[in-house]
């Protein structure tokens, strides 16, 4: 307990990013993710500015209101900064960071979330995420533009509608109280967790006997293994009794763990703030893939041309499986006129017939028929002919048949 307490945060920069952009925060009662983007400079710094004034919150609040309006609060003081250091540092324009949150007030938790980090609640053994993306695809899908099923292989999946930072003045935070209780785990990661690991191995990640800090070192190794092309945060903490679940002394994982570090002042983009104030959103270029799309016919247009390109996708596979069903029917085709070139004679009603096609059936298809029925019946031929004729005799022609039944009629 004293050094590892019921909760644990990790953070790793992953298999292909050059530095990690997230942070995450364990402590007492508070417990953070954020995942910092704005092109090669900014996403480091915003994640850890967020987190490091977000942990002024980490203290015990009289109700879960209060702790509610603490953390909404602390964001929006977190956006300020962020703007605030843009303002002094040119070089990080653009930057933006996710933010989700929880604080924990006896058996409630205070929840703030703005971004596609999440937060799940891993309770009787069944897995819940209970913040919401504020992604492009997200709101496709709640404004009924393209369903859960297209959102989940959507090209543009990871942009993000949402962020603080150098965007917006006011952003908008989702801030909820929950129930919670003692078995009940948090988890709060990056997408680089949740975009590559699916929801059944979190889950198993997640299950009962496992410590925080096992289980969080086998999802950040579950994302590796996944090849991890993201930075990969995890905070987790279990409730108990006690009322607090604190990490003591509190942990802080990602960049906010090492000190702020801003490029020369010379490289400072001079005159910039004219246009942020008359551009605020095409101001802000970043390398990274989130924007804010700058209105409903641009959204549109992007949908549009997604559903082309699904629809070409489509049509290419319909085209495919014609020719593949025609290929089929040709040998089936073609089988059967092979099948219908053999004659034998046989046995039907008890009376002699020339059959066209081949003795075997294909499941319910029947692969020959009565040509000729004949007035032989098999009660005036020999033994011999008799089983001969039940057991089927093959003819190599129709006129062999003929001659067949010939045969058998003097016979008699
Ligand atoms: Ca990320």
């Amino acid at each position: 307990m004293a050094t590892s307490g019921n909760s644990a945060a990790v953070s790793h920069v992953g298999k292909i990013r050059a530095n990690n952009q997230d942070s995450g925060y364990a402590g007492t009662y508070l417990f953070v993710v954020a995942d910092g983007m704005g092109g090669h400079a900014g996403g480091d710094v915003a994640s850890a500015i967020a987190v490091k004034r977000i942990t002024e919150t980490d203290r015990l609040y009289t109700s879960p209101n209060d702790a509610a309006f603490a953390l909404h609060a602390a964001l929006l003081a977190a956006n300020s900064l962020l703007a605030e250091t843009v303002f002094d540092h040119g070089e990080l324009t653009g930057m933006g960071t996710t933010v989700s949150a929880i604080l924990r007030v006896d058996n409630q938790i205070a929840m703030a979330h703005i971004g596609d980090s999440r937060i799940y609640l891993y309770r009787d053994a069944e897995l819940t995420q209970i913040s919401a993306d504020h992604t492009f695809v997200q709101r496709l899908v709640d404004s009924g533009r393209i369903t859960q099923e297209e959102a989940a292989v959507h090209p543009r999946r990871s942009v993000l509608m949402r962020v603080l930072g150098d965007v917006d003045a006011s952003p908008e935070i989702d801030t909820t109280v929950l129930d919670t209780r003692p078995g009940d785990r948090w988890l709060i990661c990056s997408d680089g967790l949740s975009s590559y690991v699916t929801d059944e191995k979190i889950a198993a990640a997640l299950a009962a006997g496992s410590s925080t800090d096992d289980a969080a070192n086998r999802l950040v190794k579950e994302s590796l293994d996944q090849g991890a092309p993201d930075n990969v945060t995890v905070v987790l903490v279990d409730i108990d009794d006690s009322g607090d679940s604190s990490h003591n002394p509190p942990i802080t994982v990602g960049s906010a763990a090492s000190a702020l570090v801003f490029e020369a002042d010379s490289i400072r983009k001079p005159m910039r703030l004219p246009s942020l104030l008359l551009h605020p959103l095409k101001a802000t270029q970043t390398d990274d893939s989130h924007f804010e799309p700058e209105s409903d016919e641009y959204l549109d247009a992007l949908i549009l041309e997604d559903r082309r390109r699904a629809r070409r996708r489509r049509i290419s596979w319909l085209v495919f499986l014609a020719v593949v069903v025609a290929a089929i029917v040709t040998a089936a085709v073609v089988g059967y006129q092979f099948t219908q070139q053999h004659f034998y004679v046989g046995a039907d009603n008890g009376k002699v017939a020339i059959f066209q096609g081949v003795q075997q059936d294909v499941g319910p298809i029947k692969l020959s028929h009565v040509l000729e029925a004949t007035n032989i019946s098999l009660d005036t031929l020999s033994p011999f002919s008799r089983q001969s004729v039940e057991a089927t005799i093959n003819a190599n022609s129709l006129s062999d048949a003929h001659r067949i039944v010939d045969q058998l009629s003097d016979a008699k």
